[in-house]
């Protein structure tokens, strides 16, 4: 039993998106209700949902670093998708409107991901203490865990806990300690290689990269060479799992 640096691993922490809940699906979701109501009859949804994810602009981290709220990054997202696929440029008013049309579409497509279940249930079996860490509202992602059936992961820390979220150390730090654990102890598994898995292992956690797409995604281009078991950025190395089951396996829980 152990992580990679041979540490007992106390306690485990989970991104939520991507993570324990296929967000990209409902994201796909969402975007399908809106490219049918507000785009060019002519968009691809194959592109809407890439241009979307990408968030060229960067206006979610930009978020999550506590520097626009929640509702205004979503509006500048929106608009600049309807820039590129012929929709209109959006007022408070009409935005409004729209984010009504985007989230039911979003909600609607919650699903936990089929591995969540067995991960957990290995950790319960092997006495290991389990949260969520999120750099979404922590109302939110209790809603979003509850409503698909993950209620017996408690959120631990939210984007408005501390202000701010991922990478900062302390997001990390404060969800070790809320689960009585400290960074040492404490594994984490996020799907986003930079502000999961180093910005975990930067802040003293074992932090694992689940890459569930193999590289083919276009948010886990960083590690394009499908197959490897571990995941180099900033001379930092780290676990690289393809599913939550490998993931439990790796520290110890079968
Ligand atoms: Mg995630």
């Amino acid at each position: 039993m152990g992580s990679r640096a041979g540490a007992t691993v106390h306690a485990v922490l989970f991104d939520v998106d991507d993570t324990l809940v296929d967000t990209k699906g409902a994201f796909r979701h969402a975007l399908t209700t809106v490219a049918a109501e507000y785009l060019a009859a002519d968009a691809s949804l194959a592109d809407v949902a890439t241009f979307w994810r990408a968030d060229r602009h960067g206006y979610y981290r930009a978020h999550t670093r506590g520097e626009m709220d929640h509702r205004e990054q979503r509006m500048r997202r929106a608009n600049d998708l309807h820039a590129e696929f012929g929709g209109a440029l959006m007022s408070d008013a009409a935005y409004d409107a729209w984010d009504v049309v985007f989230e039911q579409g979003f909600q609607d497509g919650w699903r936990a991901f089929d591995d969540a279940h067995a991960c957990l249930d290995s950790l319960d079996e092997a006495g290991i203490p389990y949260g969520a860490l999120s750099n979404a509202r922590f109302d939110y992602q209790s809603l979003k865990l509850a409503t698909v059936g993950l209620e017996r992961v408690p959120m631990l820390v939210g984007v408005d806990t501390l202000g701010f979220g991922k990478p900062d150390p302390r997001v990390f730090e404060l969800a070790a300690e809320r689960l009585g654990s400290v960074p040492s102890g404490t594994a984490y598994i996020g799907d986003e290689l930079d502000i999961d898995a180093i910005a975990a292992t930067r802040a003293g956690l074992s932090g694992y990269w689940l890459d569930r797409w193999g590289g083919t995604d276009a948010r886990s281009d960083q590690g394009a060479d499908g197959g490897k078991s571990e995941a180099t950025q900033d001379g930092l190395t780290v676990p690289r799992v393809a599913t939550l089951r490998k993931f439990s396996a790796s520290i110890g829980a079968h």
